[in-house]
C-alpha cells in the first residue's frame, strides 16, 4: 500500500511539496482553508521576482538554478507559461553593492547566466531609468518574473490531473504542538488521518505551531503598488525593461507593467506586524508617499504616473531569513516548511522536491534550514 501523506496548506510550498511527493508515488491529500494563492496567503497577488542574485554564502541561488529547470518542465507538461524571462537588472550602488559583488561567484557556480554592466551600458540599454547613485549593475537575462496565484491555481490543477485529491477545508486552528496525532479535525467535522503530515502554512504556521515555530515566523505588513503607464508606450513595460532590484536607502524592486496590470513598485523594508487571518488590507499613505518619491526619482516619466492599483501582502519572516524545513522535535512523522521570508516563491519546485526527498526517503534536512538554529 502507498504511504498516505497529508500536506496541510497549497500555497507555494504546500502545492509544489504535494505534487512533488504525488510523483515521488505517495497517496497525497492536499488541504487548504481558502485555496490556492488566495489573497490572504504570502502566495496571493499577480506576480513574484524570479531572480538567481542572492548576495554571498548562501544556498538560494544553487536552489533558483534548479527550481528555474522545474517551472521549465513543468511549462512543458502543462503547456503554458508560467515563468516570464523578461531579465531581472540589478542596480548597485557606490560604497553599498556588498549584495550585487557577493552574487557573482553564486551565479557563476550555479550557471545562471548574467551580464555585468557599467552604468554607461545600463543608461544605453534602458534610458527610461534615471542612473543617479548607481555604479554599475548586474543583468540576469533569464530571470524574470512569475505568476503567483495563478502558478498555484496550476499545481494545484496538475496536482488533481495526476492523481492527487484535494479537500478546500480548514484544519482546526489549535495548538497542535501537544495534539495526539490520531488524525486532524477539519472544519466540515471530518477526521484526516496519514502516515506523515507536512504542514506548509506560511504565516500561520506559528500560531499552529505555538511552542515549536510562535514567534521565530513573524509576518509584516507589505505593501505594493502598481501605477498607470502612458498610453501606447511600452518603455515601462516587459516588452522592453526587465524587472529591476535598487538598494538605494531602502531595497526597492519592481516588476514592470505585464499581462495588461501596471509597473509594480514595493519597498523591501519589514512592515509592521499583520495578522493574516483579520488583518485589513489597506496600503498607507506613508508608504504611498515613499513609493512615489522613489518612482519620481528613478523613472522620472512615471512621475505623475496614477496609482491603478495597490496589495498588501505579508511576509513571514524567520529570524535570520532562512526557510524553516523540519520535523516537528517531538512528532516525527509531521514536517513543518515556511518562513520564505519575503524570497521563497520561485523556490516552489525545488524545494518541493527537496521535500519529497526528505519525507519519502527518511532524511534529515540541512542544518540551515532546522529549527535547532533558534535555540542556540
Ligand atoms: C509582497 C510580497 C512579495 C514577495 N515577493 C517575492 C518575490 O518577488 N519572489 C519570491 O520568490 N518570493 C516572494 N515573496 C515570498 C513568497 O511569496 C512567499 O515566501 C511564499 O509564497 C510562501 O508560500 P507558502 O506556501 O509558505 O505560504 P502561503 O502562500 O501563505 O500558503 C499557506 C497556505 O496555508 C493555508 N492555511 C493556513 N492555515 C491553514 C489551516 N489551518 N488549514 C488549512 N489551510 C491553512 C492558507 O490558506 C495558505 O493557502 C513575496 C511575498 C510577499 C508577501
Amino acid at each position: 500500500m502507498k504511504t498516505h501523506i497529508a500536506v496541510i496548506g497549497a500555497g507555494a510550498f504546500g502545492g509544489w511539496t504535494a505534487l512533488s511527493l504525488l510523483r515521488g508515488g505517495a497517496h497525497v491529500t492536499l488541504v487548504d482553508a481558502w485555496g490556492p494563492g488566495n489573497s490572504r496567503s504570502s502566495s496571493g497577488g499577480e506576480t513574484r521576482i524570479f531572480r538567481g542574485a542572492y548576495g554571498p554564502n548562501q544556498p538560494y541561488t544553487k536552489m533558483a538554478a534548479r527550481a528555474g529547470q522545474l517551472w521549465k518542465e513543468n511549462e512543458k507538461r502543462w503547456n503554458l507559461k508560467l515563468l516570464h524571462q523578461n531579465g531581472v537588472l540589478w542596480m548597485a550602488s557606490p560604497g553599498d553593492d556588498q549584495f550585487e559583488r557577493g552574487s557573482l561567484l553564486p551565479l557563476r557556480e550555479a550557471g545562471i547566466p548574467y551580464q555585468e554592466l557599467s552604468v554607461q551600458e545600463i543608461a544605453a540599454r534602458w534610458p527610461q531609468i534615471n542612473l543617479e547613485g548607481v555604479q554599475w549593475g548586474i543583468y540576469e537575462p533569464e530571470s524574470g518574473f512569475l505568476t503567483a496565484r495563478i502558478a498555484c491555481q496550476e499545481v494545484l490543477d496538475g496536482f488533481v490531473a495526476e492523481g492527487g485529491e484535494y479537500r478546500q477545508l480548514a484544519v482546526a486552528m489549535r495548538d497542535l504542538d501537544g495534539a495526539s496525532w490520531d488524525s486532524l479535525s477539519l472544519s466540515d467535522g471530518s477526521k484526516l488521518r496519514a502516515d506523515q503530515y507536512v504542514f506548509a502554512c506560511g504565516p500561520w504556521l506559528g500560531k499552529l505551531f505555538p511552542e515549536t515555530v510562535g514567534d521565530h515566523i513573524r509576518s509584516t505588513k507589505q505593501e505594493i503598488f502598481f501605477f498607470g503607464t502612458p498610453a501606447g508606450d511600452d518603455r515601462f513595460t516587459d516588452a522592453t525593461l526587465p524587472v529591476w532590484g535598487n538598494h538605494h536607502e531602502r531595497f526597492m524592486y519592481g516588476i514592470p507593467g505585464n499581462q495588461g496590470r501596471g509597473f509594480k513598485v514595493a519597498d523591501d523594508t519589514r512592515g509592521p506586524e499583520f495578522d493574516p487571518t483579520s488583518g485589513e488590507r489597506t496600503v498607507s499613505a506613508e508608504g504611498l508617499r515613499t513609493i512615489r518619491d522613489y518612482v519620481a526619482f528613478r523613472f522620472p516619466a512615471l512621475k505623475d504616473a496614477p496609482l491603478l492599483e495597490s496589495r498588501v501582502c505579508q511576509y513571514e519572516n524567520t529570524p535570520d531569513n532562512n526557510f524553516i524545513i523540519d520535523r516537528h522535535p517531538r512528532h516525527q512523522h509531521v514536517w513543518l516548511v515556511g518562513g520564505g521570508s519575503g524570497h521563497g516563491f520561485k523556490h516552489g519546485p525545488a524545494l518541493g522536491e527537496m521535500m519529497a526527498g526528505l519525507v519519502l526517503e527518511d532524511r534529515g534536512p540541512d542544518a540551515l534550514f532546522r529549527l535547532e538554529r533558534f535555540r542556540k
